[in-house]
C-alpha cells in the first residue's frame, strides 16, 4: 500500500485556481506512475474572495487543517480592490497568519533559466537559490512602525541572532546538498548593507560565526546595491545567497525577471517542522479565468514540496518524483511548443498541463 501524505491545498484567488489545477494534474499523475507515495488533497476554501463572500478570508478549521498536513499547496491570493476595513489588503490575513504561526522562517526561491523560454537574459548557467530570511528584519515592523505628529515616520529593523543563525544554517544545509548532487564545492553569499547599518553588520558577523560550522562550503559577501548589477551580468557566479526579508524581498522578484519572468519562478516558504508551496507571482488577477497564465512556476512548487516531504519521510521516491517533474518541465518548455506567452509561445494553461504530463507519462523509470 503507498503511503498517503495530507496535503491541505489553497487554490485562492484570481489565477490561483487554474494553476493549481494543472500542478495537481501532475502531481496526480507522478504520483500513479511511482507508486510509492499517496497525496490526500484536503482542498481549502480560504481566499481573499472568501473575505468578500463571509468577512472572514481563513477560518479556524481551515487554518487547524493546514496545520495537520503534512505540507501545504497554495495557488495565488489576493483580489487588490478587496480591502479590510483600514484599507490594507487581506493577503497577509493568510498568508502572514501561516507565516507566523507555523513558524515558516525560510523563503526559498529557486532561479534557474530553463531552455526555450523566451527572456530578455538566457543564460543556461543561471541556477541559484534565494534564501529569504521571512519572520524578522525591516518588515518585522509590520503595524508596528510610529508615525509622529504626522511629521516623522519610522519603523525599526529587527536582526536577531537566533533569527539569523537559523537562516543561514538552512543556506548552509541547501548549498551542502546541491555541492553534493553537482560534485563541486558549495557557496553561500552573504547580501546585505553591512557597510551603512549596524544590524546588518550584525546579520554578516552572525552568518560568520555560522558558517565557521561549515569549513567545506566557500564564503561570499556583497551589499545589496552591487548585488543588482551582479545579478544580471554575472548570475552564474551564485549558488545560494542568505539575505535578510525586505531585500530578499526585492533580490527574489529580480532573480525571476532574468529567467524569463514570475510564471518559471516557485517558492518554498518553510521551517523546522512545516512547510507551505507556492509560485513566487501574485493573482494576476488581469489575466485570471483565461485559459493563459503561466503554470509552471506551481508545477515547480509541487516538485518542491515533494523534495522537502522526502526528508521527513524518506524512502517513499519523493525525491525522484520531484526530479521527474523537473525534468519534465525542462523537456517540455526544450522543445517550445504550447508554452504561454509569458515565455515566447502562443499556448494554454492547461495545455502545459497536458504537455508536462505527456512527457511524463512517456519517461522510462529507470
Ligand atoms: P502580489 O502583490 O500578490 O505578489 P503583484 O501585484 O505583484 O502580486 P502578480 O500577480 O505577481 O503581481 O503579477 C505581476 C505581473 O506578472 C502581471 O502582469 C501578471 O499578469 C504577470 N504574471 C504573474 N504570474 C503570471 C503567470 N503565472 N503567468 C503569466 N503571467 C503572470
Amino acid at each position: 500500500m503507498p503511503k498517503s501524505l495530507k496535503i491541505a491545498v489553497i487554490p485562492g484567488d484570481g489565477i490561483g485556481p487554474e494553476i493549481t489545477r494543472e500542478a495537481v494534474r501532475v502531481l496526480d499523475v507522478v504520483q500513479k506512475k511511482l507508486g510509492t507515495f499517496e497525496l490526500d488533497l484536503q482542498y481549502q476554501d480560504t481566499s481573499v474572495d472568501r473575505y468578500r463572500r463571509t468577512g472572514v478570508a481563513m477560518s479556524d478549521e481551515a487554518f487547524a487543517d493546514c496545520k495537520a498536513a503534512d505540507a501545504i499547496f497554495l495557488g495565488a491570493i489576493g483580489i487588490p480592490e478587496v480591502r479590510l476595513p483600514d484599507g490594507t489588503e487581506v493577503q497577509p490575513e493568510i498568508v502572514l497568519r501561516l507565516r507566523f504561526s507555523l513558524g515558516l522562517y525560510s523563503g526559498i526561491r529557486p532561479v534557474k533559466y530553463y531552455e526555450g523560454v523566451q527572456s530578455r537574459i538566457m543564460d543556461p548557467r543561471i541556477d541559484y537559490v534565494v534564501m529569504r530570511e521571512s519572520t524578522e528584519g525591516l518588515y518585522a515592523s509590520r503595524n508596528g512602525g510610529n508615525v509622529v505628529h504626522d511629521e516623522i515616520a519610522t519603523d525599526t529593523m529587527v536582526i536577531s541572532r537566533m533569527g539569523t543563525a537559523r537562516i543561514v544554517r538552512a543556506a548552509a544545509k541547501l548549498a551542502r546538498q546541491r555541492a553534493a548532487a553537482k560534485g563541486r564545492r558549495g557557496k553561500v553569499t552573504c547580501v546585505d548593507k553591512a557597510n551603512i547599518l549596524r544590524s546588518y553588520a550584525f546579520f554578516r558577523k552572525v552568518y560568520d560565526e555560522v558558517m565557521d560550522e561549515f569549513p567545506d562550503l566557500d564564503r561570499d559577501y556583497a551589499y545589496v546595491d552591487a548585488m543588482m548589477i551582479n545579478m544580471v551580468l554575472w548570475p552564474e557566479r551564485y549558488d545560494v545567497i542568505v539575505v535578510e526579508n525586505m531585500f530578499g524581498d526585492i533580490i527574489s522578484d529580480l532573480g525571476p525577471a532574468t529567467v524569463g519572468g514570475m510564471g518559471m519562478a516557485p517558492s518554498a516558504d518553510a521551517g523546522d517542522r512545516w512547510g507551505m508551496f507556492q509560485p513566487s507571482h501574485g493573482s494576476a488577477p488581469t489575466i485570471a479565468g483565461q485559459n493563459i497564465a503561466n503554470p509552471i512556476a506551481t508545477i515547480l512548487s509541487g516538485a518542491m514540496m515533494l523534495n522537502w516531504l522526502d526528508e521527513r519521510h524518506p524512502g517513499l521516491e519523493l525525491k525522484r518524483a520531484a526530479d521527474l517533474i523537473d525534468a519534465s518541465v525542462a523537456e517540455f518548455v526544450r522543445k517550445k511548443e504550447g508554452l504561454t506567452t509569458d515565455i515566447g509561445g502562443n499556448g494554454t494553461t492547461s495545455g502545459v498541463g497536458d504537455g508536462v504530463i505527456a512527457v511524463i507519462e512517456k519517461a522510462k523509470l529507470g
